[in-house]
């Protein structure tokens, strides 16, 4: 599987640039920003993007969704629950000063469970909220990977202090779910580096 991580934006998220080698289609998981050097890499793998996946409804995260959209075609997908945040972007664009990116428009509500496929290659959407309520995280089996959106992080977990978030609900989210993975799951978070399961559940401060 094609995989390049572009961290973008003023908050470098982690965008996910997904291929699958055989049929040539592609997914990005949250293109928050940068989306001429996203359709760069996608023209010069020779991909097609099929879909756009958002982890979450914050502005790093779906900030260049609709321009990406618009210059591929491909469709949005996220989870229902984040659809009130998604209303609140021009004020998020002035909490961080990034410059509002205008309405989003989802086609497609990403529930638990969801099976996405990326050409051949299996994907299964995984419901986290805490974060946000609308988080998830997104699963490939056959690679052992897991895109974890804001969820987890290399020695830490998300923040729950902004609007929808929920420490309880993400300690949850992250015991019975995400620690349900084996230990040798490649983790790869909404921002900085990248880390396992493994790793996480012995030194994680957070899942102790
Ligand atoms: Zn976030």
């Amino acid at each position: 599987m094609f995989h390049r991580i572009l961290p973008v934006g003023p908050l470098q998220c982690n965008c996910s640039i997904l291929g699958d080698e055989v049929t040539r289609a592609a997914m990005v998981i949250d293109p928050g920003d940068q989306i001429e050097d996203i359709l760069e890499i996608l023209h010069e793998a020779n991909l097609e993007l099929k879909q756009i996946v958002i982890t979450h409804a914050h502005i790093d995260h779906v900030g260049g969704a609709m321009k990406l959209k618009a210059a591929t075609g491909a469709p949005i997908l996220m989870n229902q629950s984040d659809y009130g945040l998604l209303k609140m972007l021009d004020m998020q664009a002035a909490w961080v000063g990034m410059r509002p990116p205008g309405n989003v428009h989802i086609d497609d509500d990403i529930g638990d469970g969801r099976l996405l496929n990326l050409g051949a290659i299996p994907a299964t959407v995984i419901h986290t909220p805490g974060h946000t309520e609308g988080s998830i995280c997104l699963h490939f089996p056959q690679q052992n990977k897991l895109i974890a959106g804001d969820t987890l992080f290399a020695g830490s977990i998300g923040r729950t202090d902004l609007p929808g978030g929920s420490f309880e609900k993400i300690l949850r989210s992250l015991y019975t779910r995400v620690l349900a993975l084996p230990d040798e799951t490649q983790i790869i978070p909404g921002h900085g580096p990248e880390t396992t399961i493994g790793k996480e559940r012995e030194t994680n401060p957070f899942l102790r």
